[in-house]
C-alpha cells in the first residue's frame, strides 16, 4: 500500500467486496436465516451487510452503513460480526447502539484499525488515499462459501460456546469471528463498544462533575490497607481487552519468562498524539504471572483512560482570557524558559488570548469546579495550539472509587516532587537500614544480589509528612548498567520501601544491556545534556559508570538508620475509612499552600467493572519532565524554598547549590 494524491476512486478491495456482497445476497435469498417472523421482528440475523476495512480510515462521522455492517472484508481476512452472544436479543450487534453498551460495525472498524502496524496506520490516518500495488485477486469459490457458512453459523442455531481461551467475563459480550482467507482458520473474539464511536454514541456537552468525594464512607479491609479491592476482584473481560482483532488495549501480551527478578507481563499499542504515533506500553511486574497479568490490564486501562478522553464529550474550547477565575492558568504548573519555546519544534508558548481545549475538573479542597487545560490531563491529545508543556501520566491513578484513585494519584505527584527536590537540590537523604524492614524486603535484596546489584533505600521526605522512599540499585563490579533509581510514596513507610525496591528490581535486568547497546549515544549525552531528549534517556544515562560522580550524594558510606527510628515521629492514619487518609494528604498539601485538582478520566469500559481513573494536579509541586531542556522543575520557586522549610537546608537554595544534571528518574 502506498500513499497517492490521485482522485478518489473505488479501491480494488471494494471490487472484491462487491463480489462478496453479491455472493452472500444470492445465498441469503436461497437460504434466509431465521424464521419469517424473526426477520419481520429483525431478530436472528439479517441479510449480510458487507463493507471494506483497511483501504480507507474508519469514518470520523456517523455512517449508517458502517454501523449496520456485519461482514468486513480486509486485505487478508473477513470479519463476521459483531454478533450478540444472546441471539434472541437482536440482529447481532448490527442494529443496537452504543447507548446500551453494545458495539456496532463502526466500533469494530475503529478498534480493528487501532491495532494495525505503524506503517498501515500512518498510511490510513495521515497519508493520502491508499492504492493497491497490483490488481486485487478475485475471491475464490471456496473462500466465498466459507464466508457464507461462517456467517450462517454465527447467526443460526443455538449460541456457540465461547472459545476456551475466553475468560468468563468476556462470555456475555458480542463476538467477532475472523476468517483467514489464506488458511480458512477461524478465530472468534469478544468486542467492547467504542465509547467515542460516531455512529452509535450520542455526544453530550461537558459539564462540571458532581462532587467526587462521596458522602458515603469508604471502609478499608484493614486500617493499614489502602486499596479497597484487590486486582483480582475486578471482573475484567481479558479476552476483549487484549486480542489481535479488536482488543481495546492491544493485540496481545508478552510474558518474559526468563526475567530473573520479577514476572513481567507487558503489552503495548500505538496511540496517536501530538507528535504522531506513540508506542504506549503497559505492564504488571509482580512476583507471579497471574498477579502481573491483572496488574497489566489495570495499567493498560489507566493508559487508555489517560492518553485520550474516551467519552463522547467534546472539550470546552475557549481562550483563558475569556474564562475568568474558574480556569487553571497552566503557568501555575510551571513553564519553560523563553528560549526553549523559541527552539523546540513541538512546544508552543501559552497565549491567554488563543482558544484551546479545556475539560472540567474539581478543586478537591473546596469542591468547586475548575476548567483544566486538556493538555495537562489527557497527555496524548492531538496538538490544538496547546503544547505549552508535554505532560505525562504523572498523577494519573486508578482505584475502586474516586477517593482511592485520587489518593494514589496524589501520592505519585508527591513522590516525583520529592525525588526532584532531592535530586536538583543536591540534598543528603537519610539511608534506611534494610535489615530493619519487613521480611519481603529481604527477599527483594537477595534477588538483586543474585543479579550482582546492591539495593539502597533513602527516606526522601521533604516538607510533606508522607513517606517517600527513593531506591537505588548499584552494580557491584562498577560495570555498565551501574545505577538504577526508583521511588515510591505510600502512607505506610514499610510499603513505601517495598514499593521503591520492587520497582528498582524491574529495571535491573535491562539496565546493563541497554547501556551496552546505546553506549556511544549515552557517552555523547554525558558530554552534552541537551541530547537527553526522551523518557528512557534519563535512566539509561545513569547506567553509564562515569555518571556515578553526579550521584555521590546517594553513594557515600553514611550509616543506615533503622526504619522505626527514621519514622518514629510518623503515625500512619490508621483509620477504617479511606476518606480520612485522603483528607490527611489534602490537609498536608493545604498546610504548604498547595491545592489539589482532580479530573475524572474514567472510561465506560472501566466503569462497567467498577474502576475509576483520575488525573490529579497540584500546581506548585515540581512536575516531572523528560528531556533536559524541557525541565520545568529547576525554574520553580519550590525547588529552592522547600528544603529550607523542611530543615534540610540552612537557607533558601541558590543556583550554586543545585545539581544541574538531568534527573535519573525512570
Ligand atoms: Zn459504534
Amino acid at each position: 500500500m502506498t500513499g497517492t494524491a490521485a482522485a478518489v476512486r473505488p479501491t480494488p478491495l471494494a471490487a472484491a467486496a462487491a463480489q462478496l456482497r453479491q455472493h452472500l445476497r444470492r445465498r441469503w435469498l436461497v437460504q434466509p436465516i431465521g424464521t419469517a417472523e424473526d426477520r419481520r421482528n429483525r431478530r436472528g440475523g439479517g441479510a449480510p451487510r458487507v463493507v471494506t476495512l483497511g483501504d480507507a480510515t474508519a469514518p470520523a462521522l456517523a455512517d449508517p452503513d458502517r454501523r449496520a455492517a456485519t461482514v468486513h472484508l480486509t486485505a487478508a481476512t473477513v470479519l463476521i460480526g459483531p454478533v450478540s452472544a444472546h441471539r434472541h436479543e437482536g440482529w447481532g450487534g448490527a442494529m443496537v447502539g452504543g447507548a446500551a453498551g453494545r458495539p456496532c460495525g463502526h466500533c469494530l472498524a475503529i478498534r480493528w484499525q487501532r491495532l494495525r502496524s505503524r506503517s498501515q496506520r500512518d498510511a490510513l490516518e495521515v497519508g493520502d488515499q491508499t492504492t493497491a500495488v497490483g490488481p486485487w485477486p478475485q475471491l475464490t469459490a471456496y473462500q466465498l462459501d466459507a464466508v457464507w457458512e461462517l456467517y450462517r453459523a454465527s447467526h443460526t442455531g443455538p449460541p456457540l460456546p465461547p472459545p476456551p481461551s475466553w475468560d468468563r467475563h468476556s462470555t456475555p459480550l458480542p463476538r467477532v469471528s475472523q476468517l483467514d482467507l489464506a488458511s480458512l482458520r477461524v478465530r472468534t473474539y469478544p468486542l467492547l463498544a467504542e465509547p467515542c464511536c460516531p455512529s452509535c454514541t450520542r455526544q453530550r456537552p461537558d459539564i462540571p462533575d458532581p462532587l467526587v468525594l462521596a458522602h458515603q464512607p469508604r471502609p478499608k479491609p484493614r486500617p493499614d490497607t489502602y486499596r479497597l479491592r484487590t486486582p483480582d476482584d475486578y471482573p475484567l473481560p481479558a479476552a476483549a481487552l487484549v486480542n489481535p482483532v479488536c482488543g481495546a488495549l492491544g493485540a496481545g501480551t508478552a510474558l518474559t519468562i526468563t526475567s530473573p527478578t520479577t514476572a513481567p507481563v507487558t503489552g503495548s499499542v500505538f496511540i496517536r498524539g501530538y507528535g504522531g504515533l506513540l508506542d504506549v506500553s503497559w505492564s504488571g511486574q509482580s512476583s507471579g504471572y497471574h498477579a502481573s497479568r491483572a496488574l497489566a490490564y489495570l495499567e493498560g486501562l489507566e493508559r487508555y483512560a489517560g492518553t485520550h478522553r474516551r467519552r463522547s464529550v467534546p472539550p470546552v474550547i475557549a481562550a483563558y482570557a475569556d474564562l475568568g477565575p474558574d480556569a487553571l492558568h497552566p503557568d501555575r504548573c510551571g513553564r519553560h524558559p523563553d528560549e526553549v519555546y523559541d527552539t523546540d519544534p513541538i512546544l508552543r508558548r501559552f497565549d491567554p488570548q488563543r482558544p484551546i481545549p479545556w475539560v472540567w475538573g474539581q478543586n478537591l479542597h473546596t469542591g468547586r469546579p475548575v476548567l483544566v487545560p486538556r493538555r495537562l490531563c489527557f497527555y496524548s491529545s492531538p496538538a490544538a495550539g496547546d503544547t505549552f508543556v508535554l505532560s505525562s501520566s504523572s498523577g494519573c491513578a486508578t482505584g475502586s472509587c474516586l477517593a482511592e484513585a485520587v489518593l494514589f494519584g496524589l501520592l505519585e505527584l508527591i513522590e516525583r516532587d520529592a525525588f526532584l527536590l532531592a535530586w536538583y537540590g543536591n540534598l543528603i537523604l537519610p539511608r534506611i537500614d534494610l535489615d530493619t524492614c519487613p521480611p519481603v524486603v529481604r527477599a527483594l535484596v537477595d534477588r538483586a544480589e543474585l543479579q550482582g546489584y546492591r539495593l539502597y533505600a533513602f527516606d526522601n521526605r521533604i516538607d510533606l509528612d508522607v513517606p517517600v522512599v527513593t531506591s537505588l540499585a548499584v552494580r557491584h563490579d562498577g560495570g555498565p548498567g551501574l545505577l538504577s533509581f526508583a521511588a515510591a510514596a505510600h502512607l505506610d513507610p514499610r510499603q513505601a520501601v517495598t514499593g521503591a525496591l520492587a520497582e528498582a528490581l524491574t529495571y535491573i535486568p535491562h539496565q546493563p544491556t541497554t547501556v551496552r547497546r546505546r553506549r556511544a549515544e549515552l557517552e555523547r549525552m554525558a558530554d552534552d545534556y541537551t541530547l537527553v531528549r526522551r523518557l528512557p534517556d534519563h535512566s539509561a544515562l545513569f547506567g553509564l559508570p562515569r555518571m556515578a560522580v553526579h550521584a555521590e550524594s546517594y553513594l557515600d558510606d553514611r550509616s543506615a538508620l533503622p526504619i522505626e527510628h527514621l519514622f518514629a515521629g510518623y503515625r500512619p492514619p490508621g483509620t477504617p475509612d479511606l476518606r480520612d487518609d485522603l483528607r490527611r494528604v489534602l490537609d498536608l498539601l493545604d498546610a504548604r499552600g498547595l491545592e489539589a485538582i482532580v479530573v475524572d478520566q474514567t472510561t465506560p469500559e472501566q466503569e462497567a467493572v467498577g474502576l475509576r481513573s483520575v488525573c490529579t494536579i497540584v500546581p506548585g509541586l515540581l512536575p516531572i519532565d523528560f528531556g533536559w531542556i524541557r525541565q520545568r522543575a529547576p525554574h520553580l520557586p519550590r525547588l529552592r524554598t522547600a528544603p529550607a522549610t523542611a530543615g534540610l537546608a540552612a537557607a533558601v537554595l541558590t543556583d550554586t547549590d543545585l545539581r544541574r544534571v538531568p534527573h535519573p528518574f525512570p
